[in-house]
């Protein structure tokens, strides 16, 4: 079946017969993983540059195989698309995330959103919203502390349809933000069609951002441009305080990186939220 691929991957589906068995076993087990209760939410801080606390995290879900050990979701996510098995996996994120942030919030700890990741396939189920009001009414959290990310990967389906289809989404309350932003092909002139909320720079602009003079320059042109199109920035893969300082001296609105955290467990993050950890 000819269909798009992951997050940036526009590459064709083999066919069943060319599948390596490599795959096929994976997919053997990630039918399973579900179930055998595998999977597991990490969730990384996303960090406000206003007073350097946390304002969110991004969900993201890992793998533990019971023989390969941990698989990355570079690699599972991808597969889970072609295979459609990405509809209950993505279902599960969904809830797990809602659920979670509303517990955290109910505990009394300072309210952060929860970003969670949608793959090109699960923006296109027919039943997408259907499936995010029954997710936020259970979880009882307010849909205001819900953000999508979405890649450009969306945007080069039909146009009217595709904003049809976020302004939907944001009629609910959430918010829709540009994930891995300059991995694709959109300017940010065409983005100003579509109603997104937020902006996350890809990683590959933000590494070296101190002594890398043209990472540097589109870096603070990106910053400008969506803050003139009322968008936030959310700096993604900010691994130095070198780089945050530049981002810094540019107004960027939020971090994301291994300087403040790397992806951690629940219970550690809500640790970090209790604690009140600060940049
Ligand atoms: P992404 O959405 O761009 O997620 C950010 C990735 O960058 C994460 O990798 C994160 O661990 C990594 N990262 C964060 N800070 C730093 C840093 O300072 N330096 C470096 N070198 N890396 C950093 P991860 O967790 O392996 O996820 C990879 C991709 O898998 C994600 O990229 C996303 O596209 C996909 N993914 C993960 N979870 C889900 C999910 O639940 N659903 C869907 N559809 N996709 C997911
Ligand atoms: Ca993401
Ligand atoms: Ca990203
Ligand atoms: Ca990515």
């Amino acid at each position: 079946a000819k269909q798009l691929g992951g997050n940036q991957s526009q590459s064709y589906t083999p066919t069943l017969q060319s599948e390596s068995l490599d795959d096929l076993t994976l997919e053997t087990s990630l039918r399973y993983a579900l179930e055998r209760q595998e999977l597991q939410l990490y969730y990384q801080p996303i960090v406000g540059l206003q007073n350097g606390r946390i304002v969110g995290a991004e969900a993201l879900v890992r793998w533990h195989h019971p023989q390969q050990g941990m698989i990355s979701p570079v690699k599972f996510i991808p597969l889970a698309e072609q295979t459609g098995l990405i509809a209950p996996i993505g279902e599960w994120v969904l809830q797990t995330a809602c659920n979670q942030t509303k517990s955290w919030q109910s505990e009394g700890l300072p309210p952060v959103r929860v970003a969670v990741n949608l793959s090109f396939r699960q923006f296109n189920q027919v039943d997408l919203s259907e499936r995010l009001v029954r997710i936020l009414a259970q979880s009882g959290l307010d849909p205001s502390y819900l953000e999508l990310e979405l890649t450009e990967s969306i945007l080069v389906q039909n146009v009217e349809l595709t904003i049809a289809k976020l302004n939907e989404l944001k009629s609910m309350g959430v918010q829709i933000s540009l994930d891995d932003f300059g991995t694709g092909y959109s300017s940010l002139s065409y983005l100003q069609q579509f109603p997104f909320d937020l902006l996350k720079i890809d990683r590959c602009f933000v590494q070296d951002i101190n002594t890398n003079a043209t990472n540097a320059a589109l870096t603070n042109a990106i910053i400008q441009m969506a803050h003139s199109l009322n968008l936030k920035v959310i700096a993604e893969g900010v691994e130095t305080p070198e780089e945050l300082a530049v981002l810094y001296e540019n107004k960027c609105d939020n971090i994301q990186g291994y300087l403040f955290s790397r992806p951690v467990k629940a219970e550690e993050f809500k640790r970090m939220l209790k604690e009140g950890k600060r940049l």
